[in-house]
């Protein structure tokens, strides 16, 4: 199954999506996860987008087309694979129809999570990772054991710099602006599932199965 998952920031895309990797056996694309490691090179490119990802900004289209192109390429990604985090504009979306057409594949289904903007500041705000391992907390929903330490390699849990306020703010406004038109894109196209996001965890996971005929 070739897969897009789409929503805010804050909806539990990634969360999910790993829910499903572990069922279907197929690699979850986050561009967010590949941004952040490139981000570490000590580079120009590194540079660019350590500010931009700082300011809550997208990194430009033809950066992250050229990512995702290279990692659909990869023999993992022939089973099929979950995109988490891209497309997210409508530029991105066009040039993955084209990668895709050059490679005889197409989309199956937009896993569209639908959570309101309240909800989301709650949500990333109370977000930790392990700065060593990148297991995901939360310090309402999901508490580690210990307060401020990883359950499973006892690394320091942190807050990411884009998970602060103002930059979730800024990441919801961008959002609205130039990924929210994508849920048009795929409905025409009659890709887009719309999942309601504000449940438990495990009662969104069996609404994702539910619109994708996964049993
Ligand atoms: P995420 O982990 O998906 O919330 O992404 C974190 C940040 O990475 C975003 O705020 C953007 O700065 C950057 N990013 C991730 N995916 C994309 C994308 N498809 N296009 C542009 N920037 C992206």
């Amino acid at each position: 199954m070739n897969l897009i998952f789409l929503g805010p920031p804050g909806a539990g895309k990634g969360t999910q999506a790993k829910k499903l990797v572990q069922l279907l056996g197929i690699p979850q694309i986050s561009t967010g996860d590949i941004l952040r490691a490139k981000k570490e090179e000590d580079s120009p490119l590194g540079r660019q987008i350590r500010e931009i990802m700082a300011e809550g900004k997208l990194v430009p289209d033809e950066i992250v087309v050229e990512i995702v192109k290279e990692r659909l390429s990869q023999p993992d990604c022939e089973k099929g694979f979950i995109l988490d985090g891209f497309p997210r504009t409508i530029p991105q979306a066009e040039a993955l129809d084209e990668v895709l057409k050059e490679m005889g594949r197409k989309i199956d289904a937009v896993v569209y999570i639908e959570v309101p903007e309240e909800e989301l500041i709650k949500r990333i705000s109370g977000r930790r990772v392990c700065e060593k391992c990148g297991e995901e907390y939360h310090v309402i929903f999901k508490p580690p054991k210990v307060e401020g330490v990883c359950d499973k390699c006892g690394g320091r849990l942190i807050q990411r710099e884009d998970d602060k306020e103002e930059v979730v703010r800024k990441r919801i406004e961008v959002y609205n602006n130039s990924t929210a038109p994508l849920i048009e894109y795929y409905e025409e196209r009659g890709l887009l599932k719309r999942i309601d996001g504000v449940a438990s965890m495990e009662e969104v996971f069996a609404r994702i199965k539910k619109a994708l005929g996964i049993n």
